[in-house]
This record gives C-alpha cells, sequence and structure tokens, in this order.
C-alpha cells in the first residue's frame, strides 16, 4: 500500500491571530532568535525576514529550535526577492525551496510575492499551499494604485492570506485602501496597509477595514518605514485588538502633526470611558485632502491645530459664539447629516484653569502675543470681566488685537513697571529645544504665571517665576482642559480629567531629557488614577460646569449638533513593509 507523503498545513484562522505582527530582521539567525526571544512574550506574532540573512537555508535549523521552545508564537517566514524590495538575491525557485523548508521547520506561515507566483509553475504552489499558509503579497514602494487591477491579478493564485502593501503620498490614499479592504474583506482573508509617514493611519483604519492583521515596529527606533507606529502603540493607545467596523473615529488634524500628545490623551480618554472608539494623527499637507477624507473614512470629529485652525472656518455650516469671536476653531463635529460643526475649546483651556484659581472679573491679566492662542486668551478673558492687557514682539499686531477684544496695549518698556495678577506666556519661546523666555525676571511681577507652552513641561520663564515665588500654572493644563470640553463635545460623557492629565504627564516625562545638576529637576507626575469611579477633576475641582455650547450661524436658528453632559469637575536594519 502507499503512504501518501503529503502534510496538510493546519489553516491558520483568522479569529486565532493577533492583530499585531512583528517584523524580526538580524545578520545572522542568532541575532533574530535573540531579538525574538525578547520579543515573543508581549508580541506572540512575529515575521522572520528569512532573505536579510547571507544563506537562508543553513539559518534554518536554529529557527526551528525557537519554534519547537515557543508554541504559543505565530511566526510568518519571509524570503523577498531583491527584485521584489528584499534582500534575497536568489530565483524565484530558490525561494519557493526556502519557503518549503520553512514550512518544515515549523512555521505556520509563509508570505510569497505575486511576481514569484506568477513565475512558479500552478503545481509548485499548490503544494506549498498544501503544506503551510500561504501570504500572497504585493507591495508598492512607490503610490497607491490600481488596488482592484492587482486584486484580480492575484486572485488567480490560491492563497490563505492576500496582502497588499502601497505607500501613501497623501491621507486620501488610506481611504483608497479602506475602501479595497472592505470590497474583499468579506469574501477573502485580506491584509492591508499604506507604508511611509502619510499612511501611519491605514495601520488602524486597514484593520478597521477588515485587515486581518497589520504590522508594526518592535519598539521606537527600529521602525520599519518612516513614522511606523510600535506594537505596544498600536495595542495600548490604539487598542487595536478591539477595532472593529462600529469603532469611531476622531483625529488631530494639522501638518505637522507627528508631535501631537492629543492621541495618547484622547484615546485615553476613550478607553477610559469605554467609548467604542479611535483618535489618530491626520498628517493633511492640505485643507483639500483633510477634507476629501473626513466624509469617507468617516470622520466623527477633529481636533484642529496649525495651521488649519483658521481655514477650517469656511468649511463649518455652522460654529459657536467663540469660535466667531475669535476667528478660528479647534474643535469639529461631524452631525448624522454630514455637516460640520466648529467650537472653539481652546478659549476653556485658558479660562477653566485660572477659574479654579481665581475670580476673574477685574483681575489684571497681561498676555503675552497676539497670534492664535492669544486671541483665544483674550477673547475669553475679557468675557469674563478680566481687565486685559497685551504686549507683542510686533506693536501693530498687538495694538490690533487690543482693540478687537477692548483690551489695553502695552509697550513692553512698560512691562516692568507695572504688576498683574496673570501673565500668559502665548507666543513659542521656550518651546521644544528653544530655551528662550518671553520675558526677562524684573519684568515678572505678577501672582501667577501661566506658560501656555507645554512641551517641554518646566520652560525657562517658569524656573524664572518659581524663583520669583510666583505660582506657576503649567501649559500642560490648558492643554488638558481644551481636550476635555472636546471629549464631552464628541462623546457626550464628562471627561476624565485626571487620566488624561496622567497619559500627557508620563508621555512629557519620556521627552524631557534629564536635567543638568544646576537644573531644577521637572516636576514628578501625580500617582496614576484608581481605575474607578471614574476621577472627576484635576488637582483642584471645577468650580461650576461650563455652559452647555451651543452653535448658531449668524441668522440661523440655534441648533445643538452634539448632546453634552456637564463637565464632572530588534531589528537592527530597517526593512520595508
Ligand atoms: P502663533 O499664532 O504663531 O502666534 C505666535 C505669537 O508669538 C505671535 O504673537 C508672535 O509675535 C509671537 N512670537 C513668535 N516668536 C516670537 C519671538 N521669537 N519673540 C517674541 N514673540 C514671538 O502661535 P499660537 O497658535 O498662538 O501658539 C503660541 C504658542 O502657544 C505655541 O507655540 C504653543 O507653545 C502654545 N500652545 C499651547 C497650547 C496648549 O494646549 N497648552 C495650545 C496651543 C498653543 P509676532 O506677532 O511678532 O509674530
Amino acid at each position: 500500500m502507499q503512504v501518501s507523503t503529503t502534510v496538510f498545513a493546519a489553516r491558520i484562522q483568522r479569529f486565532r491571530l493577533p492583530r499585531v505582527c512583528v517584523a524580526v530582521v538580524g545578520e545572522d539567525a542568532s541575532n533574530i532568535i535573540d531579538r525574538a526571544e525578547s520579543l515573543v512574550r508581549d508580541n506572540p506574532f512575529l515575521e522572520f525576514r528569512l532573505d536579510y540573512l547571507s544563506n537562508p537555508a543553513t539559518g534554518l535549523p536554529k529557527l526551528k529550535h525557537f519554534l519547537d521552545l515557543h508554541p504559543e508564537a505565530t511566526v510568518i517566514a519571509t524570503c523577498r526577492r531583491a527584485v521584489n524590495g528584499g534582500k534575497f538575491k536568489g530565483s524565484a525557485t530558490a525561494q519557493l525551496d526556502i519557503l518549503t523548508k520553512a514550512a518544515a521547520a515549523g512555521f505556520q506561515l509563509v508570505d510569497i510575492e505575486l511576481q514569484s507566483a506568477e513565475i512558479l509553475k500552478p503545481a509548485e504552489l499548490a503544494l506549498l499551499k498544501d503544506r503551510v499558509g500561504v501570504i500572497l503579497s504585493f507591495h508598492d514602494f512607490k503610490a497607491t494604485k490600481r488596488l482592484e487591477e492587482t486584486f484580480a491579478e492575484m486572485k488567480r493564485y490560491p492563497a490563505d492570506f492576500y496582502k497588499v502593501v502601497s505607500t501613501a503620498t497623501s491621507l486620501y490614499d488610506n481611504v483608497q485602501m479602506m475602501k479595497f479592504l472592505q470590497a474583499h474583506s468579506a469574501q477573502h482573508e485580506m491584509v492591508g496597509l499604506c507604508m511611509g509617514e502619510q499612511g501611519i493611519i491605514s495601520r488602524v483604519l486597514g484593520v478597521r477595514a477588515g485587515s486581518v492583521f497589520t504590522f508594526a515596529a518592535a519598539t521606537r527606533g527600529e521602525e520599519t518605514a518612516p513614522g511606523q507606529v510600535t506594537a505596544s502603540e498600536l495595542r495600548d493607545t490604539y487598542r487595536i485588538e478591539m477595532v472593529d467596523a462600529a469603532t469611531q473615529v476622531y483625529g488631530v488634524a494639522g501638518d505637522p502633526v507627528s508631535h501631537s500628545m492629543s492621541p495618547i490623551m484622547m484615546n485615553a480618554a476613550f478607553r477610559r470611558e469605554t467609548v467604542n472608539a479611535v483618535f489618530l494623527a491626520l498628517h493633511a499637507k492640505t485643507m483639500k485632502d483633510l477634507m476629501a477624507c473626513v466624509p469617507d473614512i468617516p470622520i466623527r470629529g477633529l481636533s484642529i491645530t496649525m495651521p488649519y485652525k483658521q481655514n477650517i472656518v469656511d468649511a463649518l455650516s455652522n460654529s459657536d459664539v467663540l469660535t466667531r469671536q475669535v476667528g478660528a476653531c479647534n474643535t469639529v463635529v461631524r452631525s448624522q447629516d454630514a455637516k460640520l460643526y466648529g467650537f472653539n475649546t481652546d478659549v476653556a483651556g485658558v479660562v477653566v484653569p485660572l477659574e479654579q484659581r481665581m475670580t476673574l472679573q477685574g483681575a489684571k491679566i497681561l498676555v503675552v502675543g497676539a497670534g492664535g492662542v492669544a486671541r483665544a486668551a483674550a477673547f475669553g478673558l475679557k468675557n469674563k470681566g478680566a481687565e486685559v492687557f497685551i504686549v507683542n514682539r510686533t506693536p501693530e499686531k498687538g495694538q490690533a488685537l487690543a482693540k478687537q477684544t477692548k483690551a489695553k496695549y502695552v509697550k513692553r518698556a512698560d512691562v516692568a513697571k507695572m504688576s498683574f495678577d496673570v501673565i500668559i506666556n502665548a507666543t513659542p519661546l521656550g518651546m521644544g529645544s528653544n530655551r528662550q523666555s518671553p520675558l526677562e525676571e524684573k519684568e515678572l511681577n505678577t501672582k501667577f504665571l501661566f506658560d501656555l507652552v507645554y512641551v517641554p513641561a518646566e520652560t525657562k520663564l517658569m524656573k524664572m517665576a518659581r524663583a520669583r515665588n510666583i505660582q506657576v500654572i503649567p501649559g500642560l493644563e490648558m492643554f488638558v482642559q481644551q481636550g476635555a470640553r472636546q471629549f464631552e463635545i464628541w462623546s457626550g460623557k464628562p471627561a476624565p480629567i485626571a487620566e488624561m492629565s496622567f497619559v500627557v504627564t508620563k508621555a512629557l516625562e519620556r521627552l524631557e531629557p534629564q536635567p543638568a545638576e544646576d537644573e531644577a529637576p521637572t516636576p514628578k507626575a501625580q500617582p496614576r488614577p484608581a481605575e474607578k469611579p471614574a476621577p472627576k477633576s484635576p488637582a483642584k475641582p471645577v468650580a461650576k460646569p461650563p455652559a452647555r455650547p451651543t452653535v448658531k450661524a449668524a441668522g440661523k436658528k440655534t441648533t445643538k449638533p452634539a448632546t453634552r453632559k456637564p463637565a464632572q469637575k530588534a531589528a537592527k536594519k530597517p526593512v520595508k513593509r
């Protein structure tokens, strides 16, 4: 009797796979194993790039040992040919031989390019598929185009997963990828994403649109493509394992936007309040690109940052009084009728931290700067009855703002002769690696200093103020308060302010360089808030809930687009993926 020697691969089932696969590269098999050993506990889904080995076949016995030791891991063997963007210089037949040996070694999945499939005989591919799960892949390292035509080609070859990886050159390319995945993920096991800095959001949106899994960097510094997120960011910040078609999409839109702390803060708030939503950084190089994505993703709400705070106003169907007064919008709600409604929560970001400490009626407040944030501060504080003074590098701009807001313009030379209840820094001086201060120590005649710069957590201006026993309000408070109002507008739930403040403080600490010996240490993060019940406020309770935001267009009936409850108070070498 003849016994069949065919080994039938246990088919990999999509629901058994984690959503995040981490690529592992190394110069030799020992390198790959060392890296995989350090990753596998947190990342049970790995891809070994055999094409990075000088002789992939000789490395396989060692890799088999790893697979035997880690039955809990699912590992893809990839030996991408150089002509298709990998490093393997051999022929398609030699590639097939290595992948067949990888299957025998215990890899559960192998990745083979469409271009290799086109060269090999159908029977050879069929035999491979009998032995192991096959990912048929296609990579476009330049653009996102012809996805449908490419997939029509790919479907001619049987595979367990069809993987299409393109390169995003605009935000809208992510939408193209989403639509492509949505169109095919019901009939086929699809994996899709866009590479490139503009394609970051496809790693989350792709999964939402039906991609069985996505790829991530092991750690920061090991990114395998520009702007790639790490596996832990995908899991912890973006909660990729729970993202599904019902997950609502929000984002911060700007250019640049990669530095923004909003995704960390907002995703923490959504997680805390168990809202099925994800908050992304939308790097829009043009307003047109951004506006094209909003209905198609579709986006439920936007946080708007530079340089679009003014431009977005024209795209709004309606806006709140503050947006119209300030002439800038930092918060957008997309309603059921697909219209965009604008709010300005920067005003609350300035006003609330001050109201927690003082009565603003009659308070003497100097605003340094006359840009966007200074406008929000000046209008907001005047509305509260404060006596507002403005000083600015370009006097004409400062005088114009003073006139508009009925504030008083102060010459720089006079600042040192005056005293205030609060001085607000609304300039970028002190931000990032810029160690400058907008005022000199002798000009700080004030009870409170509110530095709106929040990166770094402690600026030169703040240090000077502390040295003069002035009470310092960090810019973090503005950031958290403006974000808290956004969260409430979007979700209708009270914002978990303590959690939001905690995660941003921690993220800022991670950014901080170690202080020099003569520098004061940065303040320590507050302890992590208890899990439940949700904390109500930061250090001090909010005196009273902010007014319900109403949206009114000039001459139009008042509408309320959003319900809002009262605020409670080693990969060593890069590999393209
Ligand atoms: P903006 O519109 O560009 O305005 C910048 C203002 O700063 C202008 O008045 C400008 O004066 C002045 N300025 C710029 N460089 C200066 C310099 N070297 N010396 C003196 N004055 C200078 O910026 P913005 O949107 O208002 O933002 C200002 C800062 O606020 C940001 O850099 C950021 O650090 C902070 N911010 C904080 C939050 C938060 O949540 N905490 C939110 C947004 C912004 P001229 O009129 O002479 O150009």
